[in-house]
């Protein structure tokens, strides 16, 4: 029988009995801070820190390198993928010629302090406003004040209706309503119906979408080191990608400086030319040659920085994983910023991602504020706190930055773990002017929860410009209706469409044809991504009689190794494929053609598996943290609206959890297909687009600008 009959066949089957459920999430309060934005990045001036002493290796951990493979099922030939590049000189000073067209910059010892920031504790914090850039006219932003909405003049907006600004009291003492979790104080009541009744989700009652707000159009410029779909190693590329469409078609001027490294996808760029030829980036005592290409990148404006050095920073078979990332990645920062001033760019923001272009505001406001680069606000947005780009000395030499005894104050730079090592995350947060995670849940896990890998003190300091924004995904290339990577496609009135795909996978995977759910993991194999439960899950989907489809790869030959193994012994099931590699057109079917995802993250910043997944009605199972708590809401536990309700969800990272969330999810596609389908429904209908995200960001902006 086909899926497509067994599916309308289930619709018919009545239902009775009530599948086991678990109780899925926790409950806390938390009170909204009232705080005052402040102007200027807000490194403390508090007696700097002297210890300087031997460099500390780089211990953030190495991401993902993407591989591509082809699928060949039950052939277990081992990938070695990962290969380690020894470290090269800089190139030094002495290029008496080449330095002598740099413009150098002014050294840093004739710079000025950064703006006093007032070391908090919790009784001092409502002094804070009063203790930041005393000499700046600073909004105090409360409940009755409206917010900063640019300079907009009537001679503007005279053909553009403008509708009223969001207030401030409608957002909290941030710029945007997402930025920390509002946690409900009851505790998450009983499933309200268990399956005695037909469950159906009442029709929802969507708000119409709000007029577009009229705001002058800004110039932003993103600094990455990665970008879907020329650089992609994880979720990052992917953001990159949909924020700055977003925020293009939102009518803002909008460009990408990336690294050129030499595994780009050149086929994906379009009308790429040289743009400027001669760019010396300082570098230790001497300056780096690079050349600056600009390309289109799905109409998205791209500069691409090559530098010409024996360091061969990213000419390079992978993006990540060499023991000299910290240096690639801080000489990138500099020639990304050397770059907009050179070219005379003056952004009215420059946003940065992860610790690799962490340096981007350090620089901006050790140095080039005063070569004139005063107009540029900076938000950066941390997707993930594991890796923070810890270095020694070094590092200060190379960039110019010198004054160890600045930069290594615990307010600055000093990593707050390793007293003799400097952290670029850390210098990011410290000197931007606004720091994103990408959720609320994750800022508050951060921040609150012991889940900043050391940074935790660092962001109750600089509490009152952190926050979570959910990330969107591109429903222009995760969308079931459009997809043109899956051989049928469906949309929320052509469900039964969503079973061709599932036929197609399994043809693809040689997977038998049967009346079984197909439960999938597409991700990592990262520790992070709880690969011991992923490991179990496989096991305990096999045992309840349903199929389980696994694409995922890691840069790490051990665990690689380790799932190389488990698909040798799983080879002969005929309800199980483990695909170790990167394969992002076998993505698009799994999402399509799979009934569940499972994504029983340790923790999880933000998590776009989980999202994809529900535009493909493919129903999420995932653990509570991060992203995922925000974005997932559990069928039978939430106490969210039935027509919210989009997946299943487990709290304890242990077997009970997972066995829980994953045997419900099961139960009810076997044993109640009509309230499954429902749910399906109610996935394909969330909104996680960049619409809301870009408006969340927008109003960043705008805060920073006007603050
Ligand atoms: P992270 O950024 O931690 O890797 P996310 O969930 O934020 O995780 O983003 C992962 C993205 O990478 C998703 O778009 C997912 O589909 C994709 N992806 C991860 N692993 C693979 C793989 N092996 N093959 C294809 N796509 C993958």
């Amino acid at each position: 029988m086909t899926d497509q009959a067994v599916g309308i066949e289930r619709m018919a089957k009545k239902t009775t009995g009530t599948p086991q459920s678990q109780t899925t999430s926790t409950t806390r309060t938390r009170a909204p801070d009232k705080k005052t934005p402040e102007r200027a990045p807000t490194p403390e001036t508090t007696p700097t820190d002297p210890a300087i002493g031997t460099v500390q290796p780089e211990s953030a951990a190495v991401r993902i390198g993407a591989t591509t493979t082809s699928v060949i099922k039950k052939t277990a030939t081992r990938k070695t993928s990962k290969v380690s590049d020894s470290k090269t000189p800089p190139v030094r000073a002495g290029a008496a010629e080449r330095a002598s067209e740099v413009k150098a910059p002014v050294p840093v010892e004739t710079l000025d302090e950064p703006p006093p920031m007032h070391t908090e504790t919790a009784a001092e914090t409502e002094a804070v406003s009063a203790t930041i850039a005393p000499e700046t006219e600073t909004p105090v932003v409360n409940a009755t004040d409206d917010p900063p909405v640019g300079s907009e003049t009537e001679t503007e907006a005279e053909h553009i209706t403008k509708p009223e600004p969001r207030p401030f009291s409608e957002l909290g003492h941030a710029p945007t309503h997402a930025l920390m979790p509002a946690f409900g104080s009851t505790p998450e009541p009983e499933s309200p119906t268990g399956h005695e009744e037909p469950w159906h989700a009442p029709e929802p009652q969507w708000e119409p979408a709000a007029p577009p707000v009229w705001r002058p159009s800004l110039f932003i410029v993103h600094i990455t080191p990665e970008l879907a779909t020329v650089a992609k190693v994880g979720g990052l590329a992917d953001v990159v990608f949909g924020l700055t469409r977003e925020l293009a078609i939102r009518g803002n001027h909008v460009e990408i400086i990336l690294p050129k490294y030499a595994s780009l996808r050149y086929d994906q760029i379009f009308e790429l030319h040289e743009v400027y030829k001669d760019l010396w980036v300082p570098w230790y005592e001497g300056a780096i040659h690079c050349t600056v290409f600009f390309g289109f990148v799905h109409g998205r404006k791209c500069f691409f920085i090559e530098p010409h050095s024996a360091d061969d920073f990213f000419n390079r078979h992978s993006i990540y994983g060499f023991r000299d990332d910290v240096m690639r990645y801080a000489f990138f920062s500099r020639a990304a910023i050397e770059f907009l001033w050179k070219a005379g760019k003056h952004p009215d923001i420059i946003h940065c991602h992860d610790w690799q272009t962490a340096l981007v505001p350090v620089h901006l406001f050790e140095q080039y504020q005063a070569l004139g680069m005063t107009h540029p606000r900076v938000c950066t947005t941390i997707h993930n706190f594991a890796h923070q780009g810890i270095t020694g000395p070094e590092l200060l030499r190379a960039t110019g930055l010198h004054r160890p005894e600045h930069f290594f104050s615990h307010t600055r730079l000093g990593d707050p773990r390793y007293p003799n090592a400097l952290n670029l995350l850390k210098g990011g947060i410290v000197y931007s002017n606004f720091v994103t995670t990408v959720s609320p849940r994750y800022a508050f896990e951060t921040k609150d929860q012991g889940q900043g890998f050391g940074l935790e003190p660092v962001l109750h300091t600089h509490h009152i410009k952190y926050g979570g924004v959910v990330n969107g995904i591109d429903y222009d290339v995760w969308n079931p209706e459009v997809d043109r990577h899956i051989p049928v496609r469906y949309g929320i009135d052509s469900l039964e469409r969503k079973y061709d795909n599932k036929r197609a996978l399994r043809q693809r995977l040689m997977l038998a044809d049967n009346e079984k759910a197909i439960v999938a993991f597409i991700g990592r194999l990262d520790p992070q991504k709880g690969l011991e439960l992923v490991r179990h899950a496989i096991f305990n989907t096999l045992e309840r009689g349903a199929q389980f489809v696994l694409l995922g790869s890691s840069p790490d030959d051990r665990i690689n190794a380790d799932f190389w193994g488990l698909k040798r012994m799983l080879n002969d099931s005929p309800d199980c494929h483990l695909e170790i590699g990167f394969d992002e057109d076998l993505s698009h079917l799994i999402y399509a053609g799979a009934d569940m995802m499972l994504v029983p993250s340790r923790f999880e910043p933000c998590g776009l598996t989980q999202l994809i997944s529900l535009r493909y009605g493919t129903i999420p199972v995932v653990r509570a943290v991060g992203g995922l708590a925000d974005t997932v809401f559990d069928k039978d536990h939430s106490n969210r609206p039935l027509h919210e309700r989009n997946g299943y969800v487990f709290n304890d990272y242990d077997h009970r959890g997972l066995e829980s969330a994953l045997g419900r999810a099961i139960d009810c596609y076997n044993d109640y297909p009509e309230h499954f389908r429902e749910l399906m429904k109610n996935a394909m209908r969330c909104d996680y687009s960049w619409n809301q995200p870009g408006q969340d960001y927008l109003n960043i902006y705008d805060y920073i600008r006007d603050a």
